[in-house]
């Protein structure tokens, strides 16, 4: 089956595929002749006849019909999680996965309540707005403060507590494109702390996304140790947008929120991982995944029962054409990503022991596709195995990436132990005007963007566990490159 060819250890053709940030330390070695392990052609043949076939298969848009339809919204921790993993269990026995198993992940629990806000002067009118994730509740009845505004987190910090200290923290910091996430994320996320040590008594910010619907983007956020808590909650764009408007009028604008999410005990919720079993490695394995867990306010289609379904598909649509990998291909359902990676993290503790019998990790986490660049993290003996990868994939428009890939949220701790890693980029345009809103709906997909997005993790999985050469998990230089 393989072919064994002789070959500069890196050639000048290697490099510049791979780009200089490549150049481990002392691990490659320009100048000398060794031999490097490739696919065969015949191997080549049966990956590039599974890309194609993979694509005209509609099993990854079943999936999510099917999530979508018979669970629907599943908040980690909710009675909708408990549902979910069961039908997860059950999806991977009925497509004939090998195995289908599952393992605790425990996590604080919370509850989103009823949620409601109101410009009360000067222009009196209620507004679009969502609980931000881990939020505390309004005193009953709601609290009512004027509003001042921030451009941006950064502003934020920067302000004198006398212009903070009593009001409510209004970040107007509008998401232009997919690559603004981390940027205004940060509001988000640590907006209410910052808010809080200068005295606030609530943050309400623009959502956190692209679009100009009248939907509330919810999401995460984080309390600092040893900071007062304070309610937490977002506004649609359109919102925003307004509010902007009466700001510019020059009178104060007061808001009064009314929050009762909160805390609400721990939960043990489930990794759901199913298993076709490789023929000749069985204890090596090929991992890919998403995160079974949503919020609550869409179905959780694109965030991030796509990643489900894409990653099932892929792996089922091998087994159904009766390939048989070397090594075994699993596929990871993680439980509560949104709320703090738990899901994620509690893999990565359970497996830090055997990293090195992973062959590779992959995620599918940023909607339905399509797959636009395919990038590597493995070690230099296994590039040219990634070469032909990237070449197998080009006909479905991926390009190469380069050797410093991340595998996607859940399998970042994975990545941090040494494992060899593979980032599949999903096209992200569209992504963010539907992330974490009531418009997150089974109607958003297309078929044929889910079905590339399949054929070319279905093509990752295969070559990955057939691949004649070792990744390089858990040993130099992946190991000591964080
Ligand atoms: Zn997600």
């Amino acid at each position: 089956m393989l072919k064994r060819v002789k070959v500069l250890t890196m050639t000048a053709a290697l490099l510049a595929a791979f780009g200089s940030n490549l150049l481990l330390g002392n691990a490659i070695a320009a100048d000398k002749t060794s031999e490097v392990s490739v696919f065969s052609d015949k191997d080549l043949n049966t990956a590039a006849w599974l890309r194609d076939a993979a694509r005209l298969d509609n099993a990854s848009y079943r999936i999510l019909e099917s999530l979508t339809t018979e669970v629907g919204p599943r908040m980690a921790g909710t009675p909708a999680d408990a549902r979910a993993v069961a039908w997860a269990e059950a999806k991977f026995k009925e497509l004939g996965f090998d195995k289908v198993w599952k393992e605790p992940v425990t996590f604080p629990s919370w509850q989103r309540g009823e949620e409601k806000a109101e410009i009360v002067a000067p222009f009196p009118q209620p507004l679009t707005i969502t609980a931000l994730g881990n939020s505390i509740a309004t005193p009953a009845g709601g609290l009512t403060a004027e509003l001042v505004q921030f451009a941006t987190f950064k502003d934020l910090q920067a302000a004198s507590p006398d212009a903070v200290k009593g009001k409510i923290v209004f970040i107007n910091h509008k998401m232009q494109t997919a690559a603004d996430y981390g940027s205004v994320q940060a509001g988000r996320t640590k907006g209410a702390s910052e808010a809080a040590r200068k005295g606030a008594v609530a943050i309400v910010i623009r959502s956190v996304g692209t679009d100009s619907h009248r939907f509330p983007h919810t999401g995460v956020m984080n309390y600092e140790d040893g900071v007062e808590k304070i309610p937490a909650a977002a506004m649609s764009n359109s919102d925003a947008d307004m509010v902007v408007r009466m700001i510019k009028r020059g009178k104060p604008v007061s808001l009064k929120l009314s929050l009762s999410s909160g805390a609400n005990g721990s939960y043990t919720s489930y990794n759901v991982i199913g298993e076709i079993t490789g023929s000749e490695l069985p204890n090596e394995y090929v991992l890919m995944g998403g995160h079974l867990d949503s919020w609550d306010l869409g179905t959780g289609t694109i965030d991030d029962g796509a990643g489900c379904a894409i990653t099932m598909a892929a792996a089922e649509f091998i087994k159904r054409q009766g390939l048989k990998p070397k090594r075994s291909i699993r596929v990871v359902l993680f439980a509560n990503e949104e709320q703090g990676l738990f899901g994620g993290k509690a893999y990565a503790a359970a497996n830090e022991k055997q990293i090195s019998k992973i062959q590779a990790a992959a995620e599918a986490d940023s909607g339905q596709g399509p797959v636009t660049q395919l990038s590597s993290f493995v070690r230099p003996e296994a590039f040219a195995v990634v070469k032909q990868m990237q070449a197998v994939m080009a006909p479905l428009g991926v390009v190469a990436g380069d050797n410093n890939a991340y595998p996607g949220p859940d399998m970042g701790s994975l990545r941090s132990l040494g494992a060899a890693s593979f980032g599949l980029t999903l096209k992200a345009d569209d992504y963010f005007d539907l992330h974490h809103t009531p418009d997150d709906t089974f109607d958003k997909i297309e078929p044929a963007r889910i079905n590339q997005a399949t054929a070319a993790f279905a093509v990752y999985a295969w070559m990955s566990a057939n691949s004649p050469v070792n990744f390089g998990s858990g040993q130099e230089p992946l190991k000591s490159r964080k």
